[in-house]
């Protein structure tokens, strides 16, 4: 009977500890996701982190071609 309360315990600790690791390991994801911020292209509507995007005007692209591409469409 002793043994089982042990075993008991001991699974309980395991279960406990794996959803602590979890919950851990999912708000460092977040904070990962935060620390970046994402913008959107204005030509494509794609999102990409905001140092990796191309600015002009206050509009955000991907890509050269689309930053091109949306100036050439103003005319
Ligand atoms: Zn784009």
């Amino acid at each position: 009977m002793r043994l089982l309360l042990f075993g008991l315990i001991a699974l309980l600790t395991y279960f406990l500890l794996k959803k602590l690791l979890k919950n851990y390991q999912f708000s460092r994801k977040n904070q990962v996701i935060d620390s970046k911020r994402m913008v959107r292209c204005a030509h494509c509507g794609i999102f990409l982190p905001e140092d990796e995007a191309l600015t002009e005007s206050n509009h955000n692209f991907c890509c050269r071609e689309h930053r091109e591409l949306a100036k050439s469409d103003k005319g």
